[in-house]
């Protein structure tokens, strides 16, 4: 892409955000002026809300109607105000969730081990889009304000495009699992290395209009010149940390417990959306991210994860710097 593109690029997101702080705005007037005409209150006196000096009109059937009223605008307010974040953080994330660190840059990572307090981790979807599974993974995933990332095997996106534009449409993120998923041990031609990770580049690309550096190798098998080819690209390597061994066991419990037993801070989650019969995945989903919010985690991107990393390793250096310095 020439840099001329991605300024357009650019500047359409910046627009897209200005319009989006717009709506935000009107967002948060028009509920009020809603309801004030709901209660014959007039504009003039809902605009003091924001001063913090209502004034609303009493109502004959309440006990506490000042109190009541109060309650209703800050629960309208509060909605919004939370609607208007998420809109503006999936379109922050569609503008630049795709950005890796340098560092990790033709890098190989299996978790990014964080030594502060507030708890993060990633889950990661393999092996699809699949019919039906993807989309209801996309389902609990919004339900839950959570973003993920996504590695699909090209012929899967290809057959099921639409659902491919989801996932990048809802914010989420997605890597490269190559075309055929090949996953032997034995050294590949280079021809077949070449057309396993750039036509599914290549496709991700016609689809959602993304270029993507992260790698997931099938199996994790980082012998057969796969995973070299794409680190000599600059791609980064993702593999995990905590395998719910989905493909194998199809209890949800199960595949519960194996992903509890693995979460740490920093971890990354493997799951399959795709590639076979993923109901158990569908089922299990919702009890492994409400059993890690309650250990406290948030839910970050592959490239949020890392940036959070690089953060981290930034400060480290810049404390060993000073310490030597002194
Ligand atoms: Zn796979």
């Amino acid at each position: 892409m020439t840099n001329f593109g991605i300024l357009a690029r650019q500047g359409k997101s910046l627009a897209t955000l200005i319009a989006a702080s717009g709506s935000f705005l009107i967002g948060m007037i028009l509920p009020l002026d809603i309801w004030s005409k709901q209660t014959n209150t007039s504009i003039a006196t809902v605009n003091q809300t924001t001063n913090n000096t209502v004034n609303i009109p009493t109502s004959k059937n309440s006990k506490n109607p000042e109190n009541l009223e109060v309650i209703k605008i800050k629960s309208v307010v509060a909605k919004r105000v939370n609607k208007a974040k998420q809109k503006l953080r999936s379109l922050e994330l569609q503008t630049f969730n795709f950005n890796i660190p340098k560092r990790f840059e033709g890098e190989t990572i299996k978790e990014a081990a964080l030594k502060r307090k507030d708890k993060v981790i990633a889950l990661t979807f393999d092996d699809g889009p699949w019919d039906e599974i993807t989309e209801k993974v996309l389902e609990i995933l919004d339900e839950n304000n959570i973003k993920a990332t996504f590695f699909v095997v090209g012929q899967h996106l290809n057959r099921r495009q639409e659902i491919g534009k989801k996932i990048t449409e809802a914010g989420h993120v997605i890597g490269n699992h190559t075309w055929n998923h090949p996953d032997q041990s034995g050294k590949m031609s280079e021809d077949r290395i070449k057309s396993e990770i750039g036509r599914t580049a290549e496709l991700i690309y016609k689809i959602t209009g993304r270029t993507t550096t992260l790698f997931r190798p099938p199996g994790g098998v980082l012998t057969n010149g796969l995973a070299d080819y794409a680190k000599e690209r600059k791609h980064t390597i993702v593999l995990w940390s905590a395998d719910s061994v989905d493909w194998y066991y199809k209890s949800p419990q199960k595949i519960t417990k194996k992903v509890m037993d693995k979460a740490s801070n920093g971890g990354i989650i493997l799951l399959h959306d795709g590639g076979g019969p993923r109901d158990h995945v569908v089922q299990a989903l919702p009890t492994i991210i409400s059993k890690l919010k309650k250990q406290g985690y948030e839910f970050v991107t592959i490239p949020e994860l890392l940036t959070i990393k690089d953060k981290e390793l930034h400060q480290q250096e810049l404390a060993k710097k000073v310490t030597q310095q002194e």
